[in-house]
């Protein structure tokens, strides 16, 4: 079994209504795909993800706002609430973009600062998107302690550096299909060094389709193709990795576990 640990279900083209949906989860389903967390970017599209996953028991949700989305605000009010939700097993996304939107810095860091403390407060994990903000990203996590929850660094692009005190701050590490483009040489040597009890695998749909789907909108599907890829970089066997990482996301999203009856 393997899980897509991140993508976004409701914004898939391929998937505009209730039919199609259902399509693409039993799509993944025939490729070994159980379990999917659908993550949050903007909090006024909280309310139709939830209603749109509502019928699916195999999907878990996130609540929190993006860090290229805070724009829109953040009401931590109504968030409070969100994350209450039954589904919801996780803050996020939320961090830092310094790459795309060097400009909202000062509100990202306000942003992400408040989701780090909801976190702590919920006793939630956070989803973690950071693009080149390897020092602060690192510093808010401390000194926010979101070491008490711990959370993902998703779609990870960083160095070993950064991998290794998100390891140390008991985060984990999610690989896309970043890893699989051809440009992605330094990115495979850190992949390589996670240790195994830290690894997740996420697409990322509807962006970043992995090899050999490049081109095509990415579906969760395809996580099957990441994982593959990423066992034999590895020098395991599919079979292997498929298992602890599904270990890995239960034991990280403790209210996936127990909805999923694990
Ligand atoms: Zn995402």
């Amino acid at each position: 079994m393997l899980i897509d640990s991140h993508c976004h279900l409701d914004r898939l083209k391929a998937a505009p209504d209730h039919q199609s949906l259902k399509q693409i989860i039993s799509d993944a389903k025939a490729r070994d795909v159980d379990y999917f967390l659908c993550v949050n970017v903007r909090q006024q599209g909280f309310i139709s993800m939830r209603d749109k996953m509502a019928e699916f028991d195999q999907v878990f949700l996130s609540a929190g706002v993006h860090p290229l989305d805070v724009q829109e605000g953040l009401d931590t009010t109504e968030l409070n609430v969100f994350v209450k939700e039954p589904k919801v097993v996780a803050i996020g996304e939320t961090g830092l973009d310094y790459f795309y939107a060097n400009e909202t810095k000062a509100l990202q860091q306000q942003c992400f600062e408040q989701q780090i403390e909801l976190a702590v407060q919920v006793n939630k994990p956070l989803i973690i998107h950071t693009r080149d903000a390897r020092e602060d990203t690192l510093n808010f996590l401390r000194n926010g302690h979101a070491d008490k929850v711990g959370g993902v660094l998703h779609c990870f692009t960083e160095n070993w550096e950064m991998a290794k005190a998100a390891i140390d701050l008991g985060f984990y590490i999610s690989v896309s299909g970043i890893a699989t483009f051809k440009n992605a040489g330094d990115l495979r040597t850190v992949m390589r060094k996670v240790p195994k009890d830290r690894l997740l695998v996420e697409t990322d749909s509807p962006y970043l389709a992995p090899v050999p789907h490049r081109g095509k909108e990415n579906q969760p599907a395809f996580v099957r193709d990441v994982a593959e890829f990423i066992a034999e970089l590895r020098g395991e066997s599919y079979e292997e990795l498929a298992q602890y990482t599904t270990d890995n996301f239960f034991n990280l999203f403790t209210d996936a576990a127990k909805l999923a009856g694990r």
